[in-house]
């Protein structure tokens, strides 16, 4: 950004913001001497039972550098190459992953369900698993999730028991890509097993760069079985970091603190102040319920290039007139008010 009338902060995406403090000090309390490479460090040991502390449950845990890679590896782990994944139509998996998850799992086809607002729609999911039962159909295997979803809302546990109930009868495995898991267990105030463990997830990519941290996403299996030689994908895939003390560290850093949570719940209520103003705004309407950090409005095109010029980054993939606003967990609220401030001048001068 170098216009020096730009704006200092970007409600384009969560990924826009830098380090947090707290993970920022976990990197340097372990950059000290030497250590074991390759995860056989003391803390990553102690990263991984933080993570089993917080989910109130057993799992073998792994650090790689990115979401792409941590849902593509999870999800060919949970099936063979001549299986079928379910997701919604909007999954990241689907729509931002350059077909890594195909590419890892050797041809797994991806099925894509229905629903509205961002989430899996239980009938949607049952007529694409019931559809066929033939040699020539890649057979259904995984069922994979968004929590908190790509439209910014956010699945109860009585939704995502409804989903498990399906994942029970017909023998699938439940994938969560928890990019933004953080934001949701903030938004429902429940315990993080209340929404994985407790409603059968299998595997939970649970973000880290989204909520502060430099890089990174954790992968949790609950199901340990899934998790014999995951070490060997995740090796092959080049997602093996040698230094694997700071990727721990900054988990360690924000688990131990709390800040993971403090976080989320900033950047949630961040949105929560954005769809208030925009509510004030007859000209502006919310496309999906803002439930999380990400507020979808509609507004006209030609401020849509107007709040461009004036230094404004937001993305638009949801359709004409899309846009979507997303917070982070140093957003200012100065930085929503003269978000809204400009696009209050720009609805005059239009109208
Ligand atoms: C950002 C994001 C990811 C991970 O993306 P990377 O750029 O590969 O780290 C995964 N799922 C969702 C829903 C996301 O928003």
């Amino acid at each position: 950004m170098t216009d020096p009338n730009a704006p200092i902060q970007q409600l384009a995406s969560d990924n826009y913001a830098g380090i947090c403090p707290e993970a920022l000090a976990a990197l340097e309390q372990v950059n000290q001497g030497h250590a074991l490479p390759y995860g056989q460090d003391r803390w990553t040991a102690e990263a991984c039972d933080q993570f089993r502390d917080l989910f109130e449950a057993p799992c073998e845990v792994f650090f790689v550098f990115n979401g792409t890679a941590a849902n593509s590896l999870a999800l060919a782990s949970l099936c063979q190459s001549y299986h079928s994944i379910v997701c919604h139509r909007l999954a990241h998996a689907e729509t931002d992953e350059c077909g890594a998850p195909e590419f890892f799992s050797h041809g797994a086809k991806l099925l894509l369900a229905e629903g509205h607002d961002g989430k899996l729609d239980p009938a949607s999911i049952e007529q694409l698993v019931t559809k066929r039962d033939d040699i020539h159909y890649p057979k259904p295997k995984v069922l994979s999730l968004t929590q908190s979803t790509e439209l910014g809302t956010v699945y109860t546990p009585i939704e995502l028991k409804a989903i498990q109930q399906i994942v029970r009868q017909y023998d699938l495995k439940l994938h969560m890509d928890g990019a933004r898991f953080a934001n949701a267990v903030a938004a429902l105030g429940l315990a993080p097993r209340a929404l994985t463990v407790d409603c059968g997830v299998d595997v939970l990519c649970f973000g880290g760069a989204k909520n502060g941290l430099a890089l990174g996403e954790a992968i949790l299996f609950f199901d340990l079985a899934a998790a014999e030689e995951f070490a060997y994908r995740c090796k092959q895939a080049g997602q093996l970091a040698s230094k694997m003390r700071f990727l721990a560290a900054q988990w360690l850093g924000v688990l131990k603190t709390g800040a993971w949570l403090r976080h989320a719940a900033h950047a949630n209520h961040c949105a929560e102040i954005l769809e208030a103003q925009l509510r004030t705004l007859p000209e502006v309407s919310l496309m999906f319920p803002r439930q999380a950090n990400a507020v979808f409005v509609q507004l006209p095109e030609a401020v849509i290039a107007t709040l461009r010029q004036r230094g404004w980054r937001f993305y638009t993939f949801i359709g004409l007139g899309g846009v979507r606003l997303m917070c982070a967990w140093d957003t200012r609220e100065e930085t929503v008010h003269a978000f809204v401030a400009d696009l209050k001048a720009e609805l005059r001068r239009k109208r």
